[in-house]
């Protein structure tokens, strides 16, 4: 089976069971659990921010981190195809009950001069914008990544209204890979970042959420709250240590795997468009008799599996379980087609 539906399909590589075995673990609750300590403070310094803190989903990570920057009633910011709206069962009202003010971004990344636009006056009539939240990168938006140097730009926005700003970085390390850029960046700009192990990185569980002392002192309170205070989970925390420490570099892989398969389809008279490949995902449209149910179906004929994203678009996201001999074989099924 080659599975190009998500990059959350990935299983546990006998190295990384390896070192989930041999976990030494604890009481979380309690604060004593080793394997999540060390996952947390390594995290935190990878992105030189003060604390983290594990969760078992990046929904919980991103929802923790709202309810944190907000008080009920506030406005939060954001592009219209962010997964904190479009992905997270309108969290944000039922966790926070905060109203949204959705930006129509480019490919779900959003500007400066947008969230500058969008800022409620101080006026009783209207609801306190109190945060804004990126995603890079962008998974509806096909796997783009943020010009550095406009999150800057937002930055100073946010700091001239006093606003928090978020980063729902569920696969943040492919931004970081692709542009070349540092974990370090990031956590100096950002007042909370969100990353997913069980993404790009192939972890079976796990996201953590980091922030300034404070911060992370009150999320984990939220954590309690939202029912994610877990135990023994070091062995969880141990994938997740292992894959920070062996599978952000070999990201680049995946990356070129991607640019081969769009190659590939760019040569088919059925293939409409193709949204520029930045990262592991490809997002493209399909014409004349063609239709993403009829793609998937020879796909599937092939004991390949994709995901139809709209009535006219199919997604493919390739991760760290996609070898080179799976792409070789889905490019001349491709072609042959
Ligand atoms: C996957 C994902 C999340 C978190 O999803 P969970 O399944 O809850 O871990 C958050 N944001 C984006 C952009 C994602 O792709």
């Amino acid at each position: 089976m080659i599975d190009y539906r998500s990059d959350t399909v990935t299983k546990p590589s006998p190295a990384m069971l390896e070192a989930m075995f041999s976990a030494k673990v604890g009481d979380d609750v309690f604060g004593e659990d080793p394997t999540i300590n060390e996952l947390e403070n390594f995290t935190a310094e990878m992105f030189a921010m003060e604390a983290g803190l594990f969760c078992p989903s990046g929904t919980m990570t991103n929802q923790i981190a709202i309810k944190c920057h907000t008080q009920p009633g506030d406005e939060v910011v954001c592009d219209k195809l962010s997964h904190i709206y479009q992905y997270e069962g309108g969290g944000i009202a039922f966790n926070s009950g905060c109203s949204v003010n959705l930006i129509e971004g480019n490919r779900g990344r959003i500007s400066a001069e947008q969230v500058l636009h969008c800022i409620n006056a101080d006026d009783v009539h209207k609801a306190a914008t109190s945060m804004v939240s990126l995603e890079n990168t962008s998974n509806r938006g096909g796997g783009s990544c943020y010009d550095f140097a406009e999150i800057v730009k937002i930055k100073e926005v946010c700091n001239q209204y006093n606003l928090k700003l978020h980063l729902d970085g569920a696969r943040l390390f492919n931004a970081i890979v692709s542009k070349k850029e540092t974990p370090k960046q990031y956590g100096e700009i950002f007042d909370s970042i969100s990353i997913c192990l069980s993404k790009g990185l192939g972890t079976p569980v796990g996201s953590l959420v980091l922030g300034n002392k404070d911060f992370i002192k009150k999320a984990r309170r939220i954590r309690k709250v939202f029912g994610g205070g877990m135990r023994q989970a070091g062995y969880l925390a141990a994938a997740g240590l292992y894959a920070l420490q062996n599978n952000v570099d070999r990201i680049a892989e995946d990356h070129h795997h991607s640019q081969m398969l769009a190659t590939a389809l760019g040569k088919k008279s059925f293939v409409d468009t193709i949204l520029s490949v930045e990262t592991n995902i490809i997002i493209f449209s399909v014409k004349n008799e063609m239709t993403p149910k009829l793609f998937i179906e020879k796909m599937k004929e092939n004991d390949i599996y994709m995901y139809p994203i709209s009535p006219t678009q199919v997604r493919i996201v390739v991760h760290l379980d996609i070898s080179k001999e799976m792409i070789q074989k889905t490019i001349e099924v491709i072609e042959k087609m």
